[in-house]
């Protein structure tokens, strides 16, 4: 995504990627929630065309439909669950022209990330937040200044968020010269193995209290310094409600992401992080009650819960065209 996006650069045009520019086609195929998402809809909103291998190795090439008939079908199954039928070898996508970026980075404390959020929550669609938490809190707001009076309006509402250290307000000129959102300790990332489930969920209003209070005795008992929970903001893409994806949960106001690490080859420390990962799962279900599948887990206990609850009423469907295009499951399972 980051060599995408410094190529449309050159020609004044940007694509909405995601948090790094390092995730590859497997972040457009799987949704590819990006900061700009609020204003601009998901990678997969973006696709135009795409071309590809059935799991039964017959090739297809699919336009984006304009009426609804039992191709649009297919359009929808390969928009967001892809890697679960076939191998997708082109797209053809949508850019948009690029503009400049603000960013604001900043240290936080508990109650300041509750009032972060709940001040984003009423933000305009130019404006997301996103956050981290592990042993600090590190909070992120990106907007994309569409004239000369929004950059004061955005610049406005990013001076009221308030922050314990280290706030830094910057203008970029794209993506790709964000910083990370990062706790700044992956230096110890190679000798620790990690799996990482993705949440959806409407806006948190008056029970925000209640999350953080949730939020905060997780982290405490996290069982490994790198496990962490961290939220992007897609602020409802209703907007978009007439592209028909497999993406179903339009309405969601916020993406948290549980990352659950354990020292390398250690089963028994593997064992703790994935049932703290299930306890934050439990814990947050009632704000977040869907799944984003941006990494999936075929290998865990968890992988027929976490496909209902990323596709809901359309999985039936999408069985039955994988029971079609890809009957020996050469692609990963839907069931
Ligand atoms: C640092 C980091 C930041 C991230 N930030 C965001 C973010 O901001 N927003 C967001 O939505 N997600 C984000 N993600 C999640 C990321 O988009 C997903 O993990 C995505 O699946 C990564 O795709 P990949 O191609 O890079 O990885 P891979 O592991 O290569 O692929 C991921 C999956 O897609 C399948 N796949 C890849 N290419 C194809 C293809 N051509 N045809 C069929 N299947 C294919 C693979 O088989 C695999 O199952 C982030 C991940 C990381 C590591």
């Amino acid at each position: 995504m980051g060599e995408l996006s410094s190529f449309l650069r050159k020609h004044k045009r940007s694509f909405p990627i995601g948090l790094s520019g390092k995730t590859g086609m497997g972040y457009i195929l799987t949704g590819g929630i990006s900061p700009l998402s609020r204003s601009r809809g998901l990678a997969i909103d973006q696709i135009k065309e795409i071309k590809g291998f059935w799991g039964n190795g017959k090739e297809f090439h699919l336009l984006l439909p304009n009426k609804k008939n039992e191709s649009q079908f297919e359009w929808k199954a390969l928009c967001g669950a892809a890697i679960f039928l076939g191998i997708i070898t082109k797209v053809k996508l949508k850019t948009q022209p690029l503009r400049p970026l603000l960013s604001w980075t900043a240290n936080l404390s508990f109650s300041q990330l509750s009032e972060c959020i709940n001040q984003a929550e009423s933000w305009p669609n130019s404006l997301s937040f996103q956050w981290i938490c592990g042993d600090d809190i590190f909070g992120h707001a990106i907007g994309e200044i569409k004239n000369i009076d929004d950059e004061s309006v955005l610049i406005n509402l990013l001076e009221k968020l308030p922050f314990s250290r280290n706030r830094i307000i910057s203008k970029v000129n794209d993506m790709n010269s964000l910083p990370n959102l990062s706790l700044g300790n992956s230096k110890n990332n190679y000798s620790n193995h990690s799996e990482v489930l993705g949440l959806l969920g409407p806006a948190w209003q008056e029970r925000n209290p209640q999350v953080l209070k949730n939020l905060k005795e997780l982290i405490n008992k996290r069982p490994n310094k790198s496990c962490y929970i961290a939220s992007q903001q897609l602020g409802g893409l209703t907007h978009f409600n007439d592209l028909d994806t497999s993406f179903i949960h339009r309405d969601a106001v916020w993406k948290p992401w549980i990352n659950g690490a354990w020292e390398a080859y250690d089963q028994s420390k593997r064992t703790r992080t994935l049932e703290w990962m299930k306890e934050c799962w439990n814990n947050l279900e009632f704000i977040c009650p869907g799944v984003h599948l941006a990494q999936i887990h075929p290998h865990l206990d968890w992988h027929q819960k976490e496909l209902s609850s990323a596709f809901k009423d359309w999985l039936p469907k999408l069985r039955e065209i994988k029971a079609i295009h890809d009957p020996r499951n050469v692609m990963p399972p839907l069931n």
